[in-house]
Formats: structure tokens, C-alpha cells, sequence
């Protein structure tokens, strides 16, 4: 709406805020996360992710729209310690390709008040499990909240492998990993770029209660870097050692920050994620949806030469013809 390039379209009649507004609560999603999901299948068709051997899939949620004045049913509130409301903030997870040399946002999944990160992540992955097949990627790569039995049995289900970050919110195995680890030798140690990288590994950890894996398999890293600096963190997996190495594992353990650098900090800073045109569920998943298609489209011809094909670029006056068929409904045959 503010970009220079309007000059060139050719319109005469102005449009506003509203006039988006109006025109993105009445847009259906189905057909944009379809053009996401093609432009994923054909990257994979075509080789655009590097030569390897794991893909993965990382989910995370973030929020976006931060006013001081609830705007919509869908605003969500934020409390500080004594409850008092700070402002309101709009939420949504993401899901992305990672792990493959090429970040890929392809779908996002809003929740609202009374709603929650995980239970919206869930949503997600079972979606994109229905929709992209379970053997597009291998594993899910997500932080310490979705490492619930519910999320991993969702992701365990079709087959699919989860690396999962430990933390406090397993308190039995978290200690259990603590007891364990790092003590004596790692099992292995090796350069990561600059950085080298001490990782200890187990796979007979007692699953909790709630989980019905058989056991599950624990990693530490201790990441030096070259100014001294030590990264440390603990892993859960259910990838057994026989399939996956100590290097590969901490490089999909690595990949999620994908959906944290390459997905939510490329889509605020460069694509306008963090604003919100218009109140409205619907308006809200559509910019959302559209800002994903955008980086998406954006990396592959960037970094991967994406061609435009073959056709004739439209005028603006073929392209709002086409817009004017496509908003009119099929015509019902008449069987009288
Ligand atoms: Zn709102």
C-alpha cells in the first residue's frame, strides 16, 4: 500500500487500511498454505536442499503486534508477576524446513486467549504431517515446552523422530541427565566451524510416566568457542544410536535455531511480521501466511535461482481480471 511501485500500477482509485482490511477477513487461507506447500514439494523435487541426508521441520511460537489497548477477540493479554496487564500481543507458530542449508517457513497455526503455544503446535505439525507427507522430512526439532509426552506421541505417530530440547519441565529426567552427565570422558569430540564441541550420549534414560517410548536417549553438549565462551545444553531423542551419529544429532539439535534467526528475526526485521494491519482472525493468518510465501519465494530465487518461468508477465489490467473471475463463484449447472 506504501510502496513506491504503486505508481506503476496504473490505478487511479486510492485504497486504504480499510480497504485491505475489508478484502483480507473476506480471503480464504487454504489457497495461499497451498501455494506454500507446493513451493516446499517442488524445492525438495528439485534439489534445493542441500545434499543431506536428514530434513527437518522446526516448530516455535513467537508474538507479534504489541499494543497497550486490546484490539480483537484474538489479542492475548500479558501479565506481569502481579497480574496486571501490560499489554496485549498477537500469537502464532511456525513451522519451517531446516536442517537442510535452505530455511523454509511453510505454514503458521494463531492462538488466541485461553489457548496455548503447544497446544497450537500440535495443530500445526498434525496439519503439515496430513498435508506434506510424513516422509518429507525425518524429524521435528522443537524447544523444551513441546517436549510433552502429547507432542511427541503426535510427531511419534507417523514415524517421525523428534530432538527436543531438556529442561526443568521434566524433572525426573532432567536430574537423571544432570546425575549422568558430563562426567568422565565425552563420547566423542569434534569441530563445529570454529567451535569445538564436547558431546556425551546415552540412549537408556527411563522415559516419564506419561511417555511410551521404551527408553529415551540423552545428549550434552559443551560448545567452546574460540573466545572462551561455553554453550551448554541437554537433549532428548528418540532417534536410536544405530540410525543417527553423535555430529548429526547435534546438528539438528542446532537447527532449530533456524526457525528463530532465519524464520521469525528475517520475517519482523525484513518482512514486517511484527505488524499487524488489521484486527481480525482471519486477516491476521492471511498476513501471516503471506509474509511466509514471501520469504519462501524470496530465498529460492536469492539463494537457489528459482526461474520465473516461461509465461508472459500480465499487465495489471489481465492480472484484476483475473482477480475479478477468480472472486466469482462457479456457475451451478442447471439440471432442469
Ligand atoms: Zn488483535
Amino acid at each position: 500500500m506504501r510502496s513506491s511501485a504503486r505508481r506503476t500500477l496504473s490505478i487511479a482509485a486510492p485504497f486504504c487500511d480499510d480497504t485491505l482490511g475489508y478484502f483480507t477477513e473476506r480471503l480464504a487461507p487454504g489457497p495461499t498454505r497451498q501455494a506454500l506447500l507446493c513451493l516446499i514439494r517442488g524445492a525438495k523435487r528439485n534439489k534445493a536442499f542441500d545434499n543431506c541426508r536428514w530434513i527437518g521441520r522446526a516448530i516455535d511460537g513467537t508474538g507479534a503486534g504489541w499494543r497497550t489497548h486490546q484490539g480483537c477477540n484474538l489479542c492475548r493479554p500479558k501479565q506481569n508477576a502481579a497480574k496486571q496487564i501490560l499489554g496485549y500481543q498477537h500469537s502464532l507458530v511456525m513451522v519451517s524446513v531446516v536442517g537442510t542449508g535452505l530455511s523454509l517457513p511453510f505454514d503458521g497455526e494463531p492462538y488466541g486467549p485461553g489457548d496455548s503455544e503447544y497446544a497450537a503446535g500440535q495443530r500445526l505439525l498434525r496439519r503439515v504431517i496430513g498435508n506434506v507427507g510424513k516422509r518429507f522430512a525425518q524429524y521435528v526439532a522443537v524447544d523444551g515446552e513441546f517436549a510433552t509426552a502429547p507432542f511427541l506421541h503426535t510427531a511419534g505417530d507417523p514415524g517421525l523422530r523428534v530432538v527436543a530440547r531438556l529442561k526443568d519441565n521434566l524433572p525426573e529426567l532432567f536430574a537423571a541427565a544432570q546425575q549422568r552427565f558430563p562426567s568422565g570422558p565425552p563420547a566423542t569430540v569434534f569441530q563445529h566451524g570454529a567451535d569445538r564441541v564436547e558431546l556425551w550420549d546415552a540412549e537408556d534414560f527411563d522415559p516419564w510416566e506419561t511417555l511410551d517410548w521404551e527408553t529415551v536417549r540423552v545428549f550434552f553438549y559443551r560448545q567452546h568457542k574460540p573466545d572462551g565462551k561455553v554453550v551448554e545444553a541437554y537433549w532428548l531423542t528418540n532417534f536410536p544410536c544405530s540410525t543417527v551419529g553423535p555430529q548429526a544429532l547435534f546438528r539438528m539439535a542446532k537447527s532449530r535455531w533456524e526457525i528463530e534467526n532465519q524464520g521469525f528475526n528475517d520475517a519482523k526485521t525484513r518482512h514486517g511480521l511484527e505488524h499487524i494491519c488489521h484486527h481480525h482472525a482471519n486477516s491476521l493468518l492471511i498476513g501471516w501466511l503471506l509474509t511466509m510465501l514471501a520469504l519462501t519465494i524470496e530465498r529460492l530465487y536469492r539463494l537457489r535461482y528459482l526461474h520465473r518461468g516461461k509465461h508472459r508477465v500480465p499487465s495489471s489490467a489481465q492480472l484484476l481480471l483475473l482477480l475479478w473471475l477468480s472472486l466469482s463463484r462457479p456457475l451451478a449447472a442447471d439440471s432442469s
